[in-house]
């Protein structure tokens, strides 16, 4: 269970190891990580490119398992769940943003922020709960600036909305915890600014608590806390 009591960090790492079979060789990309999230806080994820930051941030969202070492969210130890118990995970506790978005091309705005749900929900639940599903979904889109393009396909959207719709998506399950992976990555400056500054205060305002991983020090600067990937390691800043 996950237990909003729980006593300790809220999303932690422990000995993490992760290899990748590449050429008949090993690639050694995590060798022994060691990470923790304070409930409410804000840490960035730096390091060179390749050096293993999008790795770690999947292993902490259950989209991969590590080869050594554990992964806790609120108490429980998630990096050996069923698949059933990780997909309830994934869809009630763990919200994740990465650079290319990832929405669904046929689906509108509203229709993607309301996917999460959708799946979480059988088709009778989901018939009593969408029109509270709905305005939630658009309360959040409104939020961010796209009370205007619910009816939008992501295709009819600039970069920085399409951020911000998959953003919106992440948040409709009421996560414990956001993953954002090189958010702005793809954006230009003030796209990247107007997302940064939104991500920022949903831990500041709303006491979000954040994992963003980046290659931009100066990005990495928002966060309370730096800590840096290098050689497979944990470096603190
Ligand atoms: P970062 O996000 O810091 O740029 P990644 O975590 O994406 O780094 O990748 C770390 C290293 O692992 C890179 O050298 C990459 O080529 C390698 N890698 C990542 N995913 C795989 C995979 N599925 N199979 C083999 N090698 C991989
Ligand atoms: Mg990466």
């Amino acid at each position: 269970m996950t237990d909003k009591a729980a006593p300790g960090p809220l999303l932690s790492v422990h000995g993490i190891r992760k290899n990748y079979r590449s050429g008949g060789g090993i690639l050694e990309v995590l060798r022994g990580i060691n990470f923790q999230l304070e409930s409410g806080g804000f840490v960035a994820i730096v390091g060179q490119s390749g050096s293993g930051k999008s790795t770690l941030l999947h292993l902490m969202g259950l989209l991969d398992a590590p080869d050594e070492g554990e992964v806790w969210l609120g108490g429980e130890r998630v990096d050996n769940v069923s698949a059933t118990r990780r997909d309830r995970l994934r869809n009630t506790a763990i919200g994740m943003v990465f650079q290319a978005y990832h929405l669904l091309p046929e689906l509108t705005a509203l229709e993607n922020v309301l996917a999460p749900l959708m799946v979480r929900h059988g088709i009778a639940a989901w018939l009593r709960t969408r029109g509270e599903a709905h305005d939630q979904a658009r309360r959040l889109l409104d939020r961010f600036g796209l009370g205007q393009r619910l009816r939008h396909k992501p295709r009819q959207l600039s970069g920085g909305e399409m951020q911000r719709v998959a953003i919106a998506r992440a948040l409709v399950t009421q996560p414990r915890v956001l993953l954002a992976d090189e958010p702005t990555g793809n954006l230009d400056e003030a796209s990247g600014a107007g997302i940064l500054d939104a991500i920022c205060e949903l831990n500041r305002r709303d006491g979000l608590s954040i994992v963003l991983v980046t290659h931009d020090t100066a990005i990495a600067g928002r966060a309370d806390r730096i800590v840096r990937l290098a050689a497979g390691r944990v470096e603190l800043v």
